[in-house]
């Protein structure tokens, strides 16, 4: 009998699961294999973060180094040299080179592409591939190794293992208060320019990248209005300076696991240096821009961008050692002491998550010039939306301001009852899932495998990308994603070769 694998979500996650499947040592399994994956919106391929939509949406991360083939670095790039017949159309004006940050959605369409491929490679391999344009709302273990998948339109799909990889959720409409001028995503931006009046007053809460994607598509589409950031933390992304990649020797898993037998921040601190070191032995310059920590909350943005653009003329090389940190940034962590990793969550999360991802400055540019004109402000503090007359108020540092419209840019929630999905509900009500300490699904650190109610690890559901962001702290970049695809393809093969009842106190040890 075959084995089919269900595949919840057909973004990024999927194509690289897939990828990686199809390379593992299974000839003779293979064409006893079927895949079913489920997408519920109508593009499959691009996921939440490369689907159809403006073209000042950009990447954060250059043309020639972004991939989603573990084993083809720079394959955007090559796409974008064979395939211009495809998006120069579209995009007639964009002049592509490796250093581009280019728009998101023409990633999407190599996306597209690369699910395509993966699926017709899969299909040679005598596998059977079906996909289905519907959503996932319940998964249901019915027999050790069979799982049922219920779907929106009542479709029953029965699976061997269920890889669920839905990436970002977005907040639950459902949270008061009730008003159809809050907007809970601001993705698709064009659409905002429908829902939104020129002349409105808008309040964007959060200030990452979805903020500035919001700010610039409504300015750009001609938004008149005036906008306000409000950043809780005070926090905005810094800028990213001209370096290349640098791959680290100090800050990596291995060093660590064999050099410190204990990990902390002052440890850190000390790996952080070495490093330092290193790479400006490695790249010769004379100068070295000290890592901006400990960097306070900003009080006047305009100001704090204006360094920041000077200062993103040049190498920046506190940024390239903390991206190479994208190779094991969950190992790391895990070695954290638990005291640590809790500070770290209550202190410090929204100030490294501004170091950390950071944007272009073609962006920062906008947004300066923006602020300059007076249409944008920013406001640091924790805010309260409230309807109060049938008026929209927002409500920060005692001061109360009426708005036309809101517009959450706060990312995919940490906890899983403010996430609209009828999945997830199911799987923490059934006791099929946990929820994690520091938020989304609960999963084993090897395995990926769902941790239910009993403390067993499930050899049958597994998840991967930003539902699993608690267990791994970070997951919201794309190389990340495929690591943790390819390392949850070997874990689904060696349960597929081996069941294994795993303890809790086993798999957690
Ligand atoms: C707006 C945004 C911009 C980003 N930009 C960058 C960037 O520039 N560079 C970078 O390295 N990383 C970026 N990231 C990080 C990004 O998360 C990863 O790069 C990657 O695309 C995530 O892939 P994924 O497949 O895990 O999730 P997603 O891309 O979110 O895909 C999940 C898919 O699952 C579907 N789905 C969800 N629930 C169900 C269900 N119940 N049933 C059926 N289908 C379902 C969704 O419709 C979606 O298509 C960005 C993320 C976001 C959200």
């Amino acid at each position: 009998m075959k084995t089919n694998i269900v595949i919840v979500g057909g973004g990024a996650s999927c194509i690289s699961f897939m990828d990686a499947l199809l390379k593992k040592n299974l000839k003779e399994k293979l064409n006893q294999l079927s895949l079913t994956i489920l997408e519920k919106s109508k593009e499959i391929g691009p996921g939440n973060a490369y689907f159809s939509d403006l073209k000042s949406n950009l990447l954060n991360t250059k043309a020639g180094y972004i991939t989603v083939f573990k084993d083809h670095p720079g394959d955007f790039y090559q796409w974008l040299e064979c395939n211009e017949y495809k998006w120069k159309p579209d995009y007639p004006e964009l002049e592509i080179t490796r250093d581009t940050y280019a728009p998101r959605a023409l990633f999407g369409m190599y996306m597209k592409d690369a699910f395509s491929v993966v699926c017709a490679d899969a299909r040679r391999s005598g596998i059977q591939v079906k996909v289905l344009r519907d959503e996932a709302i319940k998964v249901e273990q019915v027999e050790k190794d069979q799982v049922n998948v219920v779907t929106q339109s009542g479709t029953v799909i029965n699976a061997g293992k269920v890889v669920l990889a839905c990436g970002t959720q977005q907040q639950s409409a459902m949270l008061p208060p009730y008003s159809h001028d809050i907007i809970h995503s601001p993705y698709p931006t064009r659409e905002l320019q429908r829902q939104v009046a020129a002349e409105d007053s808008v309040a964007i809460i959060g200030a990452r990248l979805s903020a500035i994607d919001a700010t610039i598509g409504l300015i750009e589409g001609g938004h008149t209005g005036p906008i306000t950031i409000y950043s809780r933390s005070g926090y905005f992304p810094f800028v990213r300076g001209t370096q290349g990649r640098y791959k680290n020797a100090y800050l990596t898993p291995d060093y660590i696991a064999e050099h410190c037998p204990e990990l902390d921040f002052y440890k850190l601190g000390d790996l952080y240096q070495l490093e330092r070191e290193r790479y400006q032995a490695q790249t010769e310059h004379d100068y070295f821009e000290e890592l901006p920590l400990p960097n306070p909350p900003i009080s006047n943005l305009e100001e704090f961008l204006t360094k920041e653009l000077a200062l993103a003329k040049q190498d920046r090389g506190w940024q390239a050692i903390l991206y190479d940190t994208n190779s094991g940034i969950d190992q790391i962590w895990d070695r954290l002491r638990t005291e640590d990793q809790d500070r770290f969550m209550k202190q410090f999360v929204s100030s490294a998550m501004s170091l950390r991802v950071s944007i272009p400055a073609e962006n920062a540019e906008k947004m300066l010039g923006y602020l300059r004109s007076g249409q944008l402000k920013f406001v640091a503090g924790p805010t309260s939306v409230k309807v109060e007359d049938g008026q929209l108020t927002v409500h920060c540092n005692g001061t109360s301001a009426p708005t036309g419209k809101v517009i959450y840019a706060t990312g995919s929630p940490k906890s899983l009852n403010q996430i609209d999905s009828p999945l997830l509900r199911s799987l923490i009500e059934s006791g099929t899932s946990v929820e994690n300490r520091f938020g989304g699904l609960d999963v084993c650190k090897y395995d990926y495998g769902l941790f239910c109610k009993d403390g067993k690890m499930n050899t049958s559901i597994f998840a991967i990308g930003e539902l699993t962001s608690g267990r791994f702290l970070f997951t919201s970049a794309l190389d990340i994603i495929v690591r943790h695809a390819h390392a949850c393809a070997d874990s689904v093969e060696k349960f597929m070769t081996t069941e294994r009842d795993y303890s809790l106190s086993l798999a957690k040890s």
